[in-house]
């Protein structure tokens, strides 16, 4: 296989755009790319024809716009490329307005209340930062155009269009800092974004009889297989040849798509792997990692597996998260975030550290809020994941540079370090500025900071967006002073010790695990969220809705509207669960153990009537039974709160009684059926075991 054969051959990327499009569109639309602005209709025209033959030539049959509602996934609506025909001939089109403009009916999309029914129109709009492609599945080749979703009245209905704002004022912002260090190169600065995407593979046989996978993404039941990740075996280990040939079919797939998914291996916890693919500009980043969960689903389909992407799918071994790799940087390639080898006397990167740890302290709320999702809430604070608080790890060398410059002590240089092996055929490393610690909500990692909250299954958009407007706000704050100052340099310097003096409480170098970092982050008053329910209402708070009203990336009403439709997410997710759990306790589980203990209380009689002991065969029985009642009661007590939970009217509520009430009485029907499932003959028990999904991949 030759890579540069395959890579991005399914995208209308800009050289393909530049051999199809006569001279002037082209200039046109590389315009609009990069400056923002829109294309006059007569381009538009030009461009949708060269791109609808193009996506002919590939086989596309339909177009679609494509883009992503606040449903996490992505949206489609085909419509195929065929018009009324002309003299008995069949004509393919795209049009102009077709390409820019589409109107999706908006009703059936969460809005949260935004959109009242007497304005149930949405459209979407072409993003054109983000390329049109070709995708392939069992619906044919289809060309997709990523598009923003707003509403009749403007606001937005997506996760694209405040990412775009987002990224908007970090550049505005950063702008106005580059300036006044004399930078008079760079016209704009990018956020980019490396997401490092884990996931389970499950077979597919056994997913389609385990009701929970298939209805909840998850195991809401099961017993521990005896062996589970204590050996530190999987991780980085040999990659079974049915994965392989499952990584190897996904790499094709995301290669053709544009993606450049670089790393695989396999994770800590069994049947668990990671793909990460090369940065690239937060927007397309988004775009891209939808694009590979999707992709990730589908071909697992054709290796005979199914992709888990939910954040705890087995309870008991590590869940899976995405580690968001975030950095900015100018057009012109400098990256903030870079320190140089003097980061004592980087006096940029000092204020940009500076502004990075105030927007962190600032909203570590709110970026606890955009990692939370439902399936998340099992893993932050887990032992295995980073904890639901917080904090900013910085590793020895800028915790030394901190250090000094709040204490006012100005050492000179601090030399990076020689690694001496102790091996002579090894050649000396340079160590790196920072040893990894993989407790840490929010790493720095040499010149990017890896925030490692978020969740596998979720869209990274929110995250990013919150990430560039605490950034953009932080800077803006800086700059609004240090425009003023007479001497810049010195003014800059006390402007980076009061800040770093100030915000010095978020950096925490040490163990996130541990129940002394509760404890001490408690006394630095740092927030501890621990449930996604907790998080919502940190969407509204005044700050936030100050910050992002001030950057145009949300308004008042749609903050609310997302809060709204957190808390339905929430809601319906856990009651699907928690009736997935009824069906399954009532139709399997408990039948399974009735007619065991039918059969035990058989044996039992049998024995004794030939006059043998039957005292093992009874107290089995006995256990049994007893379990048996425990979980018939547990299973009656959540189907009687189950609709109480349900009438109640507002969501915000309802929601906090899924998380309040159901989740503790669904707990209470796990535990009884585990225990039987290592109790009951496994001939009788209904359901694949931890074992046979974990381990037989
Ligand atoms: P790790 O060792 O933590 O897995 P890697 O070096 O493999 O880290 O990088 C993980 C992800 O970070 C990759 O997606 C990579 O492309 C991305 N990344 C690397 N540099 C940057 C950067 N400057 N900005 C954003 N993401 C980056
Ligand atoms: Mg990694």
């Amino acid at each position: 296989m030759n890579i540069s054969e395959i890579f991005g051959t399914n995208v209308f990327s800009t050289s393909v755009m530049k051999e199809r499009l006569p001279k002037k569109a082209y200039a046109e639309v590389l315009d609009v790319m990069e400056n923002g602005g829109q294309i006059s209709m007569a381009t538009a025209d030009v461009v949708a024809n060269a791109m609808k033959e193009w996506a002919v030539e590939k086989g596309a049959t339909h177009y679609t716009h494509w883009f992503q509602p606040l449903t996490g996934s992505t949206a489609e609506k085909h419509d195929s490329f065929v018009t009324y025909p002309k003299e008995g001939k069949t004509v393919l089109q795209l049009s102009g307005k077709q390409l820019i403009m589409g109107e999706p009916d908006a009703s059936s999309f969460p809005s949260g209340g935004l959109r009242a029914t007497s304005y149930a129109r949405g459209y979407t709009a072409w993003d054109t930062t983000s390329p049109v492609f070709v995708k392939e599945s069992g619906c044919g080749a289809i060309l997709c155009i990523p598009t923003v979703f707003i509403s009749y009245t403007g606001e937005a209905l997506d996760k694209k269009t405040p990412l775009l704002r987002s990224m908007e004022a970090l550049s505005t912002q950063a702008m106005r800092l580059l300036k006044m260090f004399g930078n008079t190169t760079s016209k704009k600065v990018i956020a980019y974004v490396g997401p490092e995407q884990e996931y389970f593979l499950v077979d597919r046989e056994k997913y389609l009889k385990r009701k929970d996978l298939v209805y909840a993404g998850r195991t809401l039941f099961g017993a521990p297989a005896p062996k589970g990740q204590e050996l530190d075996d999987h991780y980085f280990g040999q990659i079974r040849e049915r994965v392989g040939a499952y990584m190897k079919d996904l790499n094709i797939e995301l290669w053709k798509l544009g993606i450049p998914a670089t790393t695989q291996h396999n994770e800590v916890a069994p049947a668990q792997h990671e793909l990460a693919p090369i940065y690239a500009t937060a927007n397309i980043a988004v775009d891209q990692n939808q694009l590979t969960m999707e992709t990730m689903k589908r071909v697992a389909t054709q290796h005979g597996l199914v992709c888990l992407l939910n954040e705890k799918p087995y309870a008991g071994v590590n869940g899976s998260g995405k580690h968001n790799n975030w950095s900015v940087g100018t057009d012109d390639g400098i990256n903030l975030f870079e320190p140089g080898d003097d980061p004592l006397h980087n006096l940029q990167f000092l204020l940009v550290l500076s502004c990075v740890l105030a927007a962190v302290d600032d909203h570590a709320d709110l970026l606890r809020e955009s990692a939370a999702d439902v399936g998340n809430d099992h893993r932050l604070g887990a032992q295995e994941a980073p904890p639901a608080i917080v904090s900013v790890f910085l590793g020895d060398q800028l915790d030394e540079v901190l250090h000094d410059i709040v204490n006012g002590i100005d050492v000179s240089t601090v030399s990076t370090e020689d690694l001496d092996t102790g091996v002579s055929t090894v050649p000396v490393l340079t160590k790196d500025s920072t040893d990894r610690n993989r407790t840490s909500p929010f790493a720095f990692t040499g010149n990017k900071f890896e925030f490692r909250m978020v969740g596998s299954s979720d869209s990274i958009a929110s995250p990013n967006t919150a990430l560039n407007a605490a950034l953009a706000e932080a800077f803006c704050n800086a700059a609004d002073v240090l425009e003023k100052a007479e001497d810049f340099e010195s003014a800059c310097r006390e402007y980076i010790r009061a800040s770093l003096t100030k915000h010095q409480r978020i950096v925490f170098n040490g163990d996130g695990y541990s129940e002394a970092w509760v404890e001490e982050a408690a006394r630095r008053g740092l927030p501890n969220i621990k449930s996604m329910v907790d998080a919502i209402p940190v969407l509204v708070k005044d700050d936030v809705v100050a910050m992002y009203e001030k950057f145009h990336i949300f308004t008042r009403a749609e903050l609310a509207s997302r809060a709204e439709v957190q808390y339905e997410t929430y809601a319906k997710h856990i009651n699907i669960e928690a009736n997935c759990m009824i069906h399954m306790a009532s139709k399997a589980y408990i039948p399974a153990v009735v007619s065991y203990s039918g059969s035990l209380a058989g044996d039992v009689a049998a024995l004794e009537a030939v006059g043998v002991d039957a005292s093992t065969q009874r107290k089995l029985l006995d256990r049994v039974n007893a379990l048996l009642k425990e979980a018939s009661d547990a299973l009656e007590d959540l189907e009687t709160k189950l609709p109480q939970v349900n009438t109640m009217d507002s969501m915000g509520a309802m929601a906090h009684a899924f998380h309040d009430v159901i989740l503790p009485c669904m707990a209470a029907l796990r535990e009884p059926i585990d225990k039987l499932e290592l109790l009951v003959d496994q001939d009788v028990w209904p359901m694949y075991s931890y074992g046979d999904m974990l381990f037989e991949v």
